[in-house]
C-alpha cells in the first residue's frame, strides 16, 4: 500500500495570524478524515514558526514552498533549507510551475535545491507538469519525462525513497479546469513507469504521486479513485479548512 497524502499549498496567502487560525481549523477537523491520509500544509516562510507547535500536536506535517539554492551566506532575501528544517518542517515543495515560470527556476537550480533539502532532512515534494500548448501539441509525456530525468534521475536510491511527486498540469492550476480522472491516471502511470526505469519497479511503486490543479471537494473522489493517484497537492481549496478536509475524506 502506498502512502496517501493531501498537501495544501497556501502560496502567498494569509497573514501569519490568519495562517495559525487556518491550521487550527484543519486540526479541529482532522479526526473526521481517514487516519491513513497524511495531511501536509505548505505554508509561507513567515508562518513556519507560528504553525509549528499546533501542527505537531495535531499530527499535521508542515512544508515550505521553496528553499534557497545555496547553503548560507550573502544571498539577500533567501531562506535556506537548514532554516526551514530548524523550524520543524518536514517537506519542501520544489519545482512548482509558478516558481519555474515567474522565478526562472531551471532543472539546474532545482538540482541544487533538492540536494540541500535532502542534506537538511527535508523531503521534497517535486512538481512536474506541462503547459496548455504543450498538451495541445501532444508533448506532455516528453515534457514530464524531461522534468523527471533532469532532476529526479540525479537522486540516489536512498534520496528517492523519501521523494513525493506532484503532477500538476499548468493549465489546470488556479483555472478551475481539472484534468479528467482518466488524464490524471494516464500520466501518473506514465510517471511511475519512468521512475521504474531508473529506480526499479518496486521503488517506483512505493512513490506517492499527487495530482494538483483545481482539485476540490467535488472532484477529488473521482481523481483519487484512480490506481496511480495517491492524493493531491491543493492550492485554492486548501485555504478553507472544511474544503481541505473534505478533499482528504474523498479517499
Ligand atoms: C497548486 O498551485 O499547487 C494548485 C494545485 O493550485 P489550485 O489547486 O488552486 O489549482
Amino acid at each position: 500500500m502506498r502512502r496517501k497524502i493531501v498537501a495544501g499549498n497556501w502560496k502567498m496567502n494569509t497573514t501569519p495570524a490568519e495562517g495559525v487560525e487556518l491550521l487550527k481549523g484543519v486540526a479541529a477537523l482532522k479526526s473526521t478524515a481517514p487516519s491513513d491520509v497524511e495531511l501536509i500544509v505548505g505554508v509561507p516562510f513567515t508562518h513556519l514558526c507560528g504553525v509549528k507547535d499546533a501542527a505537531a500536536a495535531a499530527g499535521i506535517a508542515v512544508s515550505a514552498q521553496n528553499c534557497a539554492d545555496h547553503e548560507s551566506g550573502a544571498y539577500t532575501g533567501e531562506v535556506s533549507a537548514k532554516m526551514i528544517a530548524s523550524l520543524g518542517a518536514k517537506y519542501v515543495i520544489l519545482g512548482h510551475s509558478e516558481r519555474r515560470e515567474y522565478y526562472g527556476e531551471t532543472s539546474e537550480t532545482l538540482n541544487k535545491k533538492m540536494a540541500l533539502a535532502y542534506a537538511n532532512g527535508l523531503a521534497p515534494i517535486y512538481c512536474v507538469g506541462e503547459k496548455l500548448d504543450e498538451r495541445e501539441a501532444g508533448k506532455h509525456f516528453d515534457v514530464v519525462r524531461a522534468q523527471i530525468e533532469e532532476v529526479v534521475f540525479q537522486l540516489t536510491p536512498e534520496q528517492f525513497g523519501s521523494l513525493v511527486i506532484a503532477y500538476e498540469p499548468v493549465w489546470a492550476i488556479g483555472t478551475g479546469k481539472t484534468a479528467t480522472a482518466e488524464q490524471a491516471q494516464e500520466i501518473h502511470a506514465f510517471i511511475r513507469g519512468v521512475l521504474a526505469e531508473k529506480f526499479g519497479a518496486a521503488a517506483a511503486d512505493k512513490t506517492p504521486i499527487l495530482y494538483g490543479g483545481s482539485c476540490k471537494p467535488s472532484n477529488a473522489a473521482e481523481i483519487f479513485s484512480k490506481a496511480d493517484v495517491d492524493g493531491g497537492l491543493i492550492g485554492g481549496a486548501s485555504l478553507v479548512a472544511d474544503d481541505f478536509i473534505a478533499i482528504a475524506k474523498a479517499f
